[in-house]
């Protein structure tokens, strides 16, 4: 079943449009943000996209940019528009919980850089959303607090990790959402919502307080139902942070700029051969077709191109993701953050520490610290870690020589749309297969972005494109994606 479309149009309308509205007086934030907590409120019961709602906290933040726009202060592009948070960025006043027992209950002492630099342009923050524990997953099952429903049809996934950010677009719990992406938990979620979701290039948005997964490949990003507002959203949260030392200082890309100039003629468009065959649904191969068609029709040029080594790149990420986790999870130790267990004088510190996180983490965060510790051990160190680098440095060869045909590489998104919920959860190495398409980037470190191509024609489920850019190409995903815009229109308009 599908969720019903809401009647107040507030909330149908794009993050740029409430923030003219704002800014022109025709509308006030406080107006804006109470629709959708409403909204929030008669949904929520069927979607579950939120583990906390921050009603108080955003109507005096409301307030304040309404009290901005009667003193004719400036106001910022997205001022007074509201925003729903992945839970694995800090934000003080509310808890981080990361999907996890380990952190039920945290409230982080700083803000993110991100949710800083969200805060000071006054864009309203909701609250915080679903996501797999720790961002370890493909379709929010593996949340310690509940799944999250897909809008399209409340039976299935909303996708992973960040399937909460991405169904509360969907639902019109909100215009903007952020994320963060290892491996594919920006783009999978928006490519089976319909939305957008956009992975930037690696450093050129801070990480500095969002939790970390896997250090070498997170990055977090914009989430929105258009074009534009991904790429306001995007340069509100880019720019160089001292306190993330793989932040880039280069200027931001001019996102803006290209999401209002779709205009394709001379780009090249590399469809990489190795994205077929098997996992692929036949509904998402036409659907991606036609999507071609069109950015033909638009100037674009077809180039098909060979990156071998993209068929064992999911491999490689899993094994240097789980190398990370077990490093990235060991401070979760029951003495510096969250869950206590056992602390009754009768254990020992150690034994405390064993039954915290035997009691705090998940199966698949356990499977994950597990196969990542070994994988580092000594005697399988070489075979194992020192392989998947090696297969790292491939796929950046692959990427090396495909930019130097094309300027941009595109595929589907995820090979197959929402399945049911449930469906999947035993077999976790098919559910992995969801993020056939979009890991390559994470170990590369370039940019990638996932658009809303319509429905698939075996199930009606939305299906994304992918648009994959070279580091620092972050611009060429909106001009691509503002040439898919033009062709499929806004999806998120109507559910
Ligand atoms: N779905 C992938 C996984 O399970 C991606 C994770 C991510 O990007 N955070 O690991």
């Amino acid at each position: 079943m599908k969720l019903q479309a809401p009647e107040n149009e507030l909330l149908t309308k794009s993050a740029a449009q409430l923030a003219a509205l704002i800014k022109a007086g025709e509308v006030s934030s406080r107006e804006v943000v109470a629709a959708h907590l409403q909204r929030i409120a008669d949904v929520e019961p069927q979607v579950h996209a939120f583990l906390s709602v921050d009603a108080e906290r955003a109507l005096a933040a409301a307030d304040r940019v309404d009290a901005k726009r009667m003193n004719s202060e400036p106001l910022g592009s997205l001022a007074g528009v509201p925003l729903a948070m992945k839970d694995n960025y800090a934000y003080q006043g509310l808890p981080c919980t990361c999907g996890s027992r380990m952190l039920e209950g945290w409230y982080p002492p700083y803000d993110a850089t991100v949710t800083k630099r969200l805060l000071e342009n006054d864009i309203i923050i909701l609250g915080k959303t679903n996501l797999d524990e720790f961002a370890m997953g493909s379709a929010t099952e593996n949340s310690a607090f509940g799944v999250t429903c897909n809008p399209h049809d409340l039976e299935r996934i909303p996708g992973g990790s960040g399937g909460g950010s991405a169904a509360s677009l969907a639902a019109f719990e909100a215009p903007l959402a952020v994320g963060s992406d290892t491996g594919g938990s920006i783009r999978q979620p928006a490519s089976v919502t319909g939305t957008i979701g956009i992975k930037p290039t690696y450093g050129g948005i801070s990480r500095f307080g969002i939790v970390a997964l896997a250090s070498s490949l997170d990055a977090p990003g914009p989430c929105a139902r258009t074009v534009m507002d991904a790429a306001l959203l995007h340069q509100t949260m880019a720019g160089y942070d001292r306190l993330d030392s793989v932040s880039i200082n280069a200027p931001i890309p001019a996102a803006q700029a290209a999401a209002s100039n779709p205009d394709l003629r001379g780009l090249k468009l590399g469809v990489v051969k190795e994205f077929t065959g098997e996992w692929f649904q036949s509904g998402v191969m036409g659907q991606f077709d036609q999507a071609l068609t069109h950015l033909v029709a638009q100037g674009a040029e077809i180039v098909e191109v060979s990156c071998p080594h993209f068929e064992v790149a999911m491999g490689a990420n899993f094994l240097i993701m789980a190398a990370e986790i077990s490093s990235n999870m060991a401070k979760f130790d029951a003495v510096r953050y969250g869950l206590r267990s056992g602390d009754d004088g009768q254990h020992s510190a150690q034994q405390v520490t064993s039954l915290s996180r035997g009691a705090g983490f998940g199966a698949e965060v356990k499977r994950r610290i597990l196969l990542g510790t070994h994988a580092l051990s000594t005697g399988h160190y070489e075979a194992l870690y020192g392989s998947a680098l090696k297969v790292r440095t491939l796929v950046i060869q692959d990427f090396d020589a495909a930019f130097s045909k094309v300027d941009v590489l595109v595929s589907p998104t995820s090979p197959v749309t929402a399945w049911k919920i449930g469906e999947r959860s035993a077999d976790p190495l098919t559910t992995h297969h969801a993020d056939l398409c979009t890991v390559p980037s994470n170990l590369a470190g370039n940019c990638a972005g996932s658009f809303p191509i319509g429905v698939s024609a075996d199930d009606g489920l939305p299906v994304g494109f992918q648009v994959i850019a070279p580091a620092m190409g972050d611009a060429l995903l909106y001009r691509v994606g503002a040439g898919l815009e033009n062709a499929f229109g806004v999806t998120g308009e109507v559910l």
